[in-house]
């Protein structure tokens, strides 16, 4: 009797046919799975794996190996690879596992459709053209979609290829590697591996959602919030339970968004993607500045379901643009008033100075005029020395060095003494009190007498310029505590809360226009310094149209 006419043989057969259609079904139920998998993450994963793909190949550009390492071992194992590099089509080699292959030509690669592989020696390299999907054309506007744009290269030893896997290795379905084995368990493990993939794409991309620090929001076609990350939280301060199910536009900060959201929607419905600059309200009302990038998700007939816009707060960087507009307009009025500072005093020095070197061409003077001429351009010269002083402060304090002080114990009356008699002499148009309070008079206190005196200076020629003639500019000295307190009280222009804030910047004037009140706004900023580096503090009290009272307050003790 025959095998196949034997009862075992039936049995045989039955076995033999069941592990077949459980084989079939097996591949059909995994295949089915598959497509399913595919089909539920197709819109979202392709966007998200866009996503992942380009920080990938960014990090390619900028040498991260290590996610480039995880790039490739999508593609095989990181050991293996000789040499992975990207090349333009004229074969010029633009990244490289390889740094020192950069800009090198392997023009090998030209005119190259499909994949191609060459064997050399101990290794063998394989070519890979890129085409342009629409996701690559958002940003390369030339390049035609299904047109070839780039080659991958890939080296890998012979000896890795032997112990590689069967079929592990993929690139846009090339299979480099294994080989040797039925066509079916090819297929299966084809699947396996691609199902697989899907899923650590899928779990890739749930991590990228989870961990963005973009705010990342998927929204239906209405606009209502479906699912956010917890980056969109943090930047914006709503829970998930208020946006879930709440209108998107919530966040729109109003009014300052019009023309940007009409091109948003515009582009979004026809092009399938805009991106740019808005201003979007934090759950406090606070409104802030944000890059937004909007993709719409269509389904299999092409219409839009879904939006994902993902945002990043970008106000800090907005608040520095303005700070360095601020800058430069504060920059080009302070050089203009430099110039006029300077010029004012050096134009009286050069015209008395040609009035004196020949008196008679100008109908002849007396000795006692010469005289008063010299003392003006000797007075001229020290107001030009003190502004090339505070230029030097100003650029000392700037480089982060402290101002240097040589400190001695000075008699504090007897300083503010000499100084206001020295206004009143200069000044005759302003009334000056001292009010240093009896009993106090040996107000010694260890303080660099010079510095002091350039606050002093500074504070009293404040008074008076921004004050009327005949009013009282009062200077008075008391003491608070563990400290001397030194007032310059004026009943002059007065200033605005917000200019009170300003006064201590440096280049600050509250009239920067007024070139008829000379200064630099600088003499509050260093009289700042100066005093803080005393170990004092100084402050202001003001009323507009009453009058200023600049105090500031020095540790009493000598030594
Ligand atoms: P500089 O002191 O460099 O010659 P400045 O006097 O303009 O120039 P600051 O002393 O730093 O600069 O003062 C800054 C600004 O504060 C002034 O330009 C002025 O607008 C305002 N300010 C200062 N003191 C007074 C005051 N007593 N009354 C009114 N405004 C004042
Ligand atoms: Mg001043």
């Amino acid at each position: 009797m025959k095998f196949w006419q034997t009862r075992t043989s039936k049995y045989f057969y039955l076995i033999a046919a069941t592990v077949l259609v459980g084989v079939f079904l097996f591949i059909l139920a995994d295949s089915y799975k598959s497509r399913q998998v595919k089909q539920s993450i197709l819109s979202y994963m392709d966007n998200l794996r866009d996503m992942v793909f380009m920080s990938t190949y960014d990090s390619l550009k900028k040498g991260n190996m290590k996610l480039f390492k995880s790039h490739l071992e999508e593609v095989g194992s990181f050991a293996d690879v000789a040499e992975f590099s990207l090349l333009n089509t004229k074969g010029v080699i633009q990244y490289s596992s390889d740094p020192l292959l950069v800009k090198g030509i392997d023009a090998r690669v030209t005119g190259l459709e499909a994949p191609s592989q060459i064997a050399r020696g101990d290794s063998i390299t394989y070519y890979f053209p890129v085409e342009t999907t629409s996701y690559c054309s958002r940003c390369h506007a030339d390049w035609r979609v299904e047109s070839i744009n780039s080659y991958y290269k890939l080296t890998l030893s012979r000896k890795a290829l032997e112990t590689l896997e069967a079929n592990t290795l993929y690139y846009h379905g090339f299979t480099v590697g294994g080989g040797g084995v039925l066509i079916g368990f090819i297929y299966l493990l084809f699947t396996l591996y691609e199902r697989r993939k899907h899923e650590e794409q899928m779990q890739l991309s749930a991590s990228v959602f989870e961990n963005a620090v973009e705010a990342i929001a998927i929204t239906t076609f209405d606009g209502l919030v479906e699912k956010i990350n917890p980056a969109f939280s943090q930047i914006t301060g709503y829970a998930e339970n208020e946006v879930i199910g709440q209108d998107i536009h919530m966040l729109n900060a109003g009014e300052i968004n019009l023309n940007s959201y009409q091109e948003m929607r515009k582009q979004v419905v026809e092009q399938g993607f805009w991106s740019g600059e808005l201003w979007n309200l934090r759950k406090s009302g606070e409104q802030f500045a944000v890059r937004l990038s909007v993709t719409a998700i269509r389904n299999s007939l092409g219409r839009i379901t879904h939006y994902i816009s993902v945002f990043y707060d970008i106000s800090a960087r907005k608040e520095a643009e303005r700070l360095l507009v601020e800058m430069n307009r504060i920059k080009s009025e302070f050089i203009s008033a430099a110039a006029h500072e300077l010029r004012t005093p050096l134009s009286a020095i050069m015209g008395f100075a040609e009035i004196a070197r020949d008196p008679q061409l100008f109908g002849g003077f007396s000795e006692q005029q010469i005289k008063e001429f010299l003392d003006e351009i000797y007075d001229r010269g020290e107001a030009l020395s003190q502004i090339i002083d505070d230029l030097l402060d100003v650029g000392r304090i700037e480089s982060g060095k402290p101002i240097e002080l040589n400190k001695e114990s000075h008699s504090l009356a007897e300083i503010l003494g000499k100084v206001l008699e020295f206004h009143r002499i200069r000044d005759q148009k302003h009334q000056f009190i001292l009010d240093v309070p009896e009993g106090e008079a040996n107000t010694r206190c260890l303080v660099d007498r010079y510095r002091i005196n350039q606050v002093l200076e500074n504070l009293l020629s404040n008074a008076v310029k921004y004050s009327k003639p005949g009013t009282a500019v009062r200077l008075g000295c008391r003491r608070q505590g563990e400290c001397w307190e030194i007032s310059v009280a004026d009943q002059g222009i007065g200033m605005t809360a917000e200019q009170m804030e300003r006064v201590f910047d440096k280049f600050y004037r509250v009239d920067s226009s007024d070139t008829a009140v000379g200064g630099l706004g600088l003499g509050m900023s260093i009289a700042k310094q100066i005093v803080e580096s005393h170990g004092g503090s100084i402050g202001l009290t003001s009323a507009l149209g009453e009058g200023t009272t600049v105090a500031f307050r020095l540790p009493r003790a000598v030594s």
